[in-house]
């Protein structure tokens, strides 16, 4: 399993029904925050999100639509007894805001809150399951776009199979390498008699907000699925560039330069009450977009 659910996808206020930005990745194992607009918690309710999967909260930027959900999710965390660690990453900033917010009410938390100070391109988390890494966007204040790469071996362990040959489960990382299996009495157990081949490794990508900007393309190369914010449509591209914001066609050109296979857009300004033409124009230039619509699920 591995796809994105949208809980906010506008931009600035809210309106016309729809939410600051806040989306959840969810994979196997955990669920993954990115951005944490007001209304999250409702949202995640609504759309029956299990908040206690979370362990790691990414914010992109420190402007409103993306982190005033973030202080009640935080206490709700407490008032629920939650005690497993809590990673919360972003631009600097966030701890001093968060910490004041506690402070003042005299919250103590149960469960550990950790803060990770993003200040350039780095790898931010990295396990035997996932990899995350972030990337400076081109927005008015420091702002960046996260990419989730899945960490599979090529092949999955078939047990039974093993068993019956006999195989140690020490030798398992080998075979999920690829490797044979040779016998006290050297006969070799080929390695498809006993795994199966794994689904490719799949990627995702989140870039909001920013202005157009190549220099992001090295960093989200061959993605699944990109998000990428349209602010406004086409006609807009001047108000887009002077507010540091995309339009529908400058986020299809980054999508064919970045050979991304889909294309996600959202973070829509509150001028507009229906969403048709987003998807028309960047469909006319990249043809496999789809609307981030509240609530959709978007397998990666
Ligand atoms: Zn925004
Ligand atoms: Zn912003």
């Amino acid at each position: 399993m591995f796809n994105v659910t949208i809980l906010g996808n506008n931009s600035a206020v809210p309106a016309f029904d729809r939410h600051p930005t806040s989306q959840v990745l969810t994979t196997n194992n955990e669920l993954f925050l990115i951005d944490c607009g007001e209304g999250t918690q409702m949202q995640m309710q609504l759309y029956k999100i299990k908040r206690s999967r979370i362990n790691h909260i990414f914010i992109s930027h420190l402007h409103g639509d993306h982190y005033f959900g973030l202080i009640g999710l935080i206490t709700s965390y407490g008032l629920m007894g939650r005690i497993n660690d809590l990673y919360l990453y972003s631009p600097p900033g966030l701890q001093v805001i968060v910490q004041m917010q506690l402070d003042v009410a005299n919250v103590v938390l149960p469960y550990a809150l950790h803060f990770v100070t993003i200040t350039s391109n780095t790898i931010l988390l990295q396990n035997n399951k996932i990899k995350v890494s972030c990337f400076a966007t081109n927005h008015r204040i420091a702002c960046y776009g996260f990419r989730f790469d899945e960490v599979k071996s090529p092949r999955s362990i078939d047990a039974p199979k093993c068993l019956q040959h006999e195989i140690p489960a020490a030798y398992y990382t080998k075979l999920q390498q690829g490797e044979n299996y040779e016998k006290r009495d050297g006969t070799i157990v080929l390695n498809e008699a006993v795994t199966v081949a794994n689904t490719a490794a799949k990627s995702y990508a989140y870039c909001a907000d920013t202005k157009y900007d190549e220099t992001i393309l090295p960093f989200i190369q061959n993605v699944d699925l990109l998000y990428h914010e349209t602010t406004y449509l086409d006609a807009l591209q001047d108000k887009a560039t002077e507010r540091y914001h995309t339009t529908t066609k400058q986020a299809a050109a980054i999508a064919i330069q970045a050979n991304a296979k889909q294309l996600l857009i959202g973070h829509f300004s509150s001028k507009y009450s229906v969403l048709d033409d987003f998807a028309t124009e960047t469909q006319s230039i990249f043809a496999n977009t789809v609307l981030a619509i509240e609530g959709g699920v978007f397998e990666v």
